[in-house]
């Protein structure tokens, strides 16, 4: 018969995806000879069952659980429930992957009104045992029965105030006997049901609740962000209970074996004296450093670093451990490889290299290529002046600015309208999740480093302030007081993860260094990828961006902007209403000197290396004015008796309207405006061959690779081609000096890539354009779909990933397997590569090295992400084979 429950004693880590990683985690210090205190583990299988079943519990897991607690109850020598030294235990979740704070956990099960007399004879203290008991049934009630926090919350405030105390610390024995008391009701009221008696059905309860919370709203949502499987399931861990309340030489913390935020090599957490774990983890009273515990608790203390170390040694990672410390003895309660901000992950996989615990290879798959994204986020200016009303615990690095807003549903709503909001709660809990992610940053004025919204947003890569309790935060007025200043919602702050600073409005920022340890795991990236990473670069400021991040050439340089440029788009203007040739050549020989300029910039910054220059691609129409604001004015010239002006504009209004098309992304534009205007390709073409003949007259090797858009036939390729070869020839010999080139074509249509060993022929590249091809694949409109209906495509699962973010591998994948194979068929030394916006994306970086493209390329900021996930692609292939 299958087996659907595991003693903590017969697991191990490699049993994750079974146990959960908590489980298998706990079983695997047991393993080790490490203080756990003894439990068992019901499987994710039998979660997946439970869910199959129509969420039910059959009778032989019943059986199974009651065993193994049986077991527990003779390993401990205490009975679930029972009047005289009751055993307790916690209820706790556990995924395969870890989802922090995502599920619920139940602590103190098996206290009813026998044995929590059993639990005060046993330790002697009424308060506590009572204490402990209303801690379960508001757990319980909350997770299992449904009912609301508050409304427990209010029974205590009412006790407070009757007593006219303020603190929890100061109600007794009988205080709490009455909020028992007063809870009982409550649960009577609410579900018309007394609290169950009796400890088994309370397990079993209990159980049933942790499995129904892997489909609660916040642990969806966290799968969804993570790309965790929906059907992995939970496992249940049973763990008999510790107590970090039981006076002052208890407590409970967290404690992580580097630092999370930078990486340090250094004992980091966070404590509370007296307290059970809930307290620590859920951010409800600000914790104390890890380091007071030397001096409260030396002994404690050294066995703490003792384990870390070796913790960290089994796993050869990073860990996070929860502990608890029962009267002077310490107990572990988990550990797992811990959640760490993009900058910490790259020093502890280099460190941990240099420390011998880990190879190159391993680092280099240590770090999520997504979270270094995040590690080129700007910070604020030092230089900048800035108004800060507030510090805060510096819980997850980088800054950001938006308008203040108080609730999560809020901070979506704007999220969503495209406004920059920074999130701020009194104190995070999972709860808040839709509203991290939809804002740039998060404040809190409460709870630790270790919360779970912090770690979330260390996740996430956003800037996040916590603990900053000298802000009082004021939902109901929707504002927040620093001292005498008071924000309220809609004002604009700006916050520095990095050092926990609050700041009035808005602060300059400036862009990202990278550190040596970066630096460092991408020189060991480079050595083991295989496929080259340039830039889609504009300007030479970018360029200069992307050489610096190590780009190794540009793979695409839209010229359509240096048209818009402010001071050039009259004379493009001029070159579109011509009438004569005589008009043309004018406009467009004041156009080419201004090409020429940023070719020259561009080629100079990348000396040595290709730069791709696309020849003029969007429809004519996008440079001049829109036809409604065409309308408005001329009404308004017409009133006012302008007639020259009027002339003029009406002039333009019909151009407008003539260029008008129904479908301009599938009209006049790409390579067919080169064959219909041939004098704007040809210009452009001289502007590249004069500037790079210049600089090569001056020393310095360039080497521009000519790129002919949105090609679908072969004749278009070969008419450019000849006019390109022509002409470049032309001003060759003119300068008198020959620079090396090539022609080529982007990819961008399917019949393009049906016909690539034709278009082989011609040309000496390819590059494919996944931004169009993907559009015109699907037959998709890349402008609209993803504001109108993708995003319910992706929520109905009809697709799983939106197309233009991620690179369909099999539609437009299969049609770029195809181009590469026919193309490499006639010419085996084409230079193949990709610059649609799938070029920095990781998932399609490796779809392009298994095709056997020869570079991405992708934005400045996102080359160091390309050069990563090239590296992983690679590696993951030389471990499948
Ligand atoms: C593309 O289509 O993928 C591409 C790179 O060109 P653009 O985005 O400029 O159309
Ligand atoms: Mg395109």
């Amino acid at each position: 018969m299958k087996k659907f429950v595991y003693n903590f004693k017969e697991g191990s880590a490699e049993m994750r995806n079974l146990l959960g990683g908590k489980g298998a985690n706990l079983a695997e210090m047991m393993r080790i000879g490490l203080p756990v205190p003894p439990g068992f583990t019901v499987t994710t299988e039998a979660c997946s069952r439970y869910f199959k079943e129509g969420e039910k519990i059959s009778q032989d897991l019943l059986d199974e659980i009651f065993e193994h607690l049986n077991e527990l109850e003779n390993a401990t020598g205490k009975k679930l429930g029972a009047k005289k030294n009751p055993l307790l235990v916690s209820v706790r979740s556990g995924a395969p992957v870890s989802m922090p704070g995502m599920m619920d956990t139940i602590l103190n099960l098996g206290l009813n009104d026998e044995s929590v007399e059993g639990l005060y004879e046993a330790t002697g203290d009424r308060r506590f045992a009572f204490d402990c008991y209303r801690r379960f049934i508001q757990m319980f009630s909350e997770v299992v029965l449904g009912i609301e926090h508050a409304k427990f919350e209010g029974i205590i405030e009412s006790i407070k105030k009757k007593k006219d105390v303020e603190f929890d610390t100061e109600l007794d024995d009988k205080d709490w006997e009455e909020v028992v008391k007063l809870y009982k009701e409550l649960i009577l009221k609410e579900t018309k049901e007394q609290f169950p008696q009796d400890p088994k059905k309370q397990l079993i309860m209990a159980v049933e609740a942790v499995f129904r919370s892997w489909n609660n709203q916040r642990a969806i949502i966290y799968r969804k962000i993570n790309k965790i499987p929906d059907d992995l399931g939970t496992a249940v861990n049973i763990q008999s209970m510790v107590f970090g309340n039981m006076g002052n030489d208890s407590g409970t913390g967290v404690a992580f074996t580097r630092n999370p935020s930078t990486g340090e090599k250094q004992l980091y957490g966070e404590f509370l004296l007296n307290a059970q774990g809930e307290d620590v983890v859920a951010g409800i009273r600000t914790p104390k450093n890890i380091e007071e515990l030397k001096d409260l608790m030396p002994d404690v203390f050294k066995q703490l670093v003792d384990v870390c170390n070796l913790l960290e040694k089994h796993y050869k990672d990073m860990q996070d451990i929860e502990f608890t410390v029962e009267k002077g003895r310490l107990y572990l309660l988990q550990t797992r490889s811990g959640k760490r901000t993009a900058q910490a992950a790259v020093k502890i996989a280099v460190d941990m290299v240099k420390e011998g615990l880990i190879t190159k290879e391993e680092a280099i798959m240590r770090v999520s290529p997504e979270q270094v994204a995040s590690l080129l986020h700007r910070r604020i200016d030092p230089e900048a002046k800035a108004e800060i009303i507030a510090k805060g615990l510096p819980a997850s690095p980088g800054a950001a600015w938006g308008q203040v807003v108080f609730h999560p549903d809020e901070a979506e709503r704007m999220g969503q309208q495209g406004l920059k909001v920074i999130l701020v709660r009194v104190e995070t809990t999972p709860d808040d999740i839709h509203g991290i992610v939809a804002a740039q940053g998060v404040l809190t004025s409460r709870g630790g480093m270790t919360s779970h919204a912090a770690v979330v947003a260390r996740g996430m890569g956003k800037p996040c302030v916590c603990g900053c309790d000298s802000i009082s935060v004021d939902y109901s007025n929707e504002e927040f007081k620093a001292g005498s200043i008071i924000v309220k919602k809609g004002d604009i702050i700006s916050i520095d993860g990095s050092t926990g600073n609050v700041i009035l409005g808005k602060v300059k920022m400036i862009d990202p260094v990278l550190s040596e340890e970066f630096k460092e795991l991408l020189k060991w990236a480079d050595e083991k990828r295989r496929l080259s990473v340039r830039a889609n670069a504009d300007t030479p400021k970018d360029a200069e961006i992307a050489r610096s991040f190590g780009a190794e050439g540009i793979g695409l340089c839209r010229t359509e902007h240096m048209f818009m440029a402010q001071e050039r788009l009259p004379y493009v203007q001029e070159m579109i209403m011509a009438e004569t040739g005589e008009e043309r050549e004018k406009a467009l020989s004041k156009i080419q000197s201004f090409q020429e300029e940023d070719f020259e910039g561009i080629f100079k910054e990348m000396e040595g290396l290709p730069v791709t220059i696309r020849l003029l691609d969007p429809p004519l129409h996008e440079f001049l004015p829109k036809e409604e604001e065409l309308i408005v004015e001329i009404n308004e010239l017409k009133q006012k008796g302008e007639k020259e002006l009027l002339k003029k504009k009406q002039e333009i209004l019909k151009r407008v309207k003539a260029l008008k098309e129904f479908n301009p992304m599938l009209g006049l534009r790409g390579c067919r405006l080169g064959i219909i205007y041939p004098e704007i390709y040809e210009m452009q073409v001289k502007a590249i061959f004069k500037a790079a003949c210049r600089l090569a007259k001056k020393g310095i090797s360039v080497y521009p690779e000519v790129e002919i858009p949105l090609v679908s036939n072969v004749n278009e390729l070969k008419v450019l081609g000849e006019m390109i070869q022509k002409t470049a020839k032309e001003v060759m010999d003119e300068e008198g000096i020959k620079v090396d080139y090539k022609i080529g074509t982007m990819l961008e249509l399917p019949r393009a890539c049906l016909i690539a060993d034709k278009l082989a022929e011609y040309a000496e590249f390819f590059s494919f354009g996944t931004n169009d091809l993907t559009q015109t694949t699907y037959g998709l409109s890349r402008d609209d779909a993803e504001a109108k209906f993708l995003p319910h495509y992706i929520n109905q699962k009809i697709l799983s990933e939106d197309p233009f973010i991620v690179l369909d591998r099999v539609g437009v994948g299969g049609l770029m397997r195809t181009a590469v194979d026919l193309g490499r068929r006639v010419n085996k030394n084409i230079v193949i590569g990709i610059c649609g916006e799938h070029g920095g994306e990781p998932n399609s970086i490796e779809f392009c090295h298994e095709i056997g493209l020869d570079y991405v390329s992708c934005s400045p900021f996102r080359v160091p992400v390309a050069r990563l996930a090239a590296a992983q692609a690679a590696l993951k292939e030389n471990m499948k084979k």
